[in-house]
């Protein structure tokens, strides 16, 4: 995976069109409201790339999707919110268009001036746009001499503003790179799916089982030991046969779960205390018990203390650590304890040098809520491609970029 960037490119005088990651949460779903973006992290994230461009001479053409339009209709989900914010930060005016592609677009886009900005409307009011149409990906092909994608959370999508348009620029000779966040993603996830320096860690949290199951597999191929929490434990203690009371456990999944179990052998390490309540909620009452007593009218909603202390003897010495999935339902701060406190030793070994990686939506929220992002090494910015990459797949929009 070693993919050109914008530092390989001269793009003084040149047109860029930077598919960039504004997906953004905004303040109202009432497209009658005056919308606001509420957290501008994501924006703030392609900083680095658009300062790159700008500071040598490029006139640049952003796109993005935002949120799940069902059609232009959706005036909640246009990006004028997203333009007004940007335009704060650079503090330069930043163009905004009303549409995707189209005759005003064009026309704009043939005048842009070096060190202009302009953003296109949300890629998905587009029809083409899902659909990887060649129509709209030509479309959005002729407004730039070069693409830089810097929108690694949709890069495991085929669609017209990510793949379909850079195959086309591809084909006409015109450079098609990485931006910054795209390779420092690519930087580390691809070491643990390429090269991972062994001690290798991983572990694996969250709701559901079936989900992760291919990452499990591919894991087990990569790690030494895969450490395993969240409600996917409960589905694995029932497989071996213990009592899981009202625990959520994907009976569908079991029959996996099993031959999984009997692939690893001693390599994966289940809990063996868990925080039990009575219901789920956040005022249930939380107590701790060995994983042979959950008792029938009881779910499991966070790992135990000596499940923790476990797991801190198997990360001794490691040298890599991939965490994806919450150890319980942090989201509660009585079942919150074992993600906290894991996250805790994560940050304390990073700090001594080992390579710990955070992929996942809700790992990444549980990690930041508990204050620790900053000490992590890398804390993925894409919760589905993260997790794509990690289980061995190529990604159209990795896949499409000039190989360095
Ligand atoms: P990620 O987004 O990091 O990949 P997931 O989406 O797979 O993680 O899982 C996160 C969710 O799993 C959280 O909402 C959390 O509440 C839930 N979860 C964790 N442990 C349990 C459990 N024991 N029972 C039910 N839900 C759980
Ligand atoms: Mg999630």
């Amino acid at each position: 995976m070693n993919k050109k960037t914008v530092e390989d490119v001269d793009v003084q005088g040149k047109k860029v069109l930077v598919r960039v990651d504004f997906n953004v949460p905004l303040s109202s779903k009432d497209p009658n409201d005056d919308i606001t973006v509420t957290d501008d992290t994501r924006i703030r994230a392609a900083l680095p790339t658009l300062h790159y461009l700008l500071d040598r001479g490029a006139a640049l053409i952003l796109c993005s999707h935002l949120g799940r339009p069902k059609s232009p209709a959706d005036r909640q989900f246009a990006m004028d919110p997203v333009a007004a914010r940007l335009s704060e930060i650079l503090d330069r005016p930043v163009l905004k268009m009303d549409e995707v592609v189209g005759d005003e677009v064009t026309a704009v886009a043939a005048t842009l001036q070096p060190g202009q900005i302009m953003l296109l409307e949300n890629t998905r009011f587009e029809p083409g746009e899902k659909k990887n149409d060649p129509a709209l990906s030509a479309q959005l092909a002729v407004l730039a001499d070069v693409y830089v994608d810097d929108a690694f959370g949709s890069a495991h999508r085929a669609h017209a503003s990510t793949e379909g348009v850079a195959q086309v620029m591809r084909a006409e000779g015109k450079p098609v790179v990485a931006g910054f966040l795209m390779e420092k993603e690519l930087a580390a996830l691809g070491t643990a799916v390429a090269n991972p320096p062994h001690p290798y860690v991983a572990i694996m949290g969250g709701a559901k089982i079936s989900d992760k199951i291919k990452l499990i597999e591919n894991l087990l191929d990569k790690a030494d030991v895969i450490l395993i929490g969240g409600g996917m434990a409960n589905t694995f203690l029932r497989a071996k046969g213990y009592e899981t009371g009202t625990s959520l456990v994907e009976e569908d999944a079991l029959p996996e779960a099993a031959r999984l179990l009997e692939t690893a052998g001693d390599r994966l390490a289940l809990p063996i205390d868990l925080v039990v309540a009575d219901k789920f909620a956040a005022d249930a009452l939380a107590e701790i018990v060995p994983v042979e007593h959950i008792g029938a009218n009881k779910m499991a909603l966070d790992i135990g203390p000596a499940t923790l202390d476990l797991f801190r003897q198997k990360l001794q010495g490691a040298k890599l650590v991939v965490w994806n999935g919450p150890m319980g339902v942090f989201e509660f701060d009585r079942f919150a304890a074992g993600t906290n406190q894991l996250a805790e030793i994560l940050a304390e070994q990073a700090s001594q040098g080992t390579q710990v990686i955070i992929g996942g939506g809700d790992s990444a929220a549980a990690v930041k809520k508990a204050g620790l992002a900053d000490k992590m090494s890398h804390i993925s910015t894409g919760g589905g491609a993260s997790l794509e990459l990690l289980e061995g797949k190529t990604l159209p929009g990795i896949a499409v970029l000039d190989e360095a």
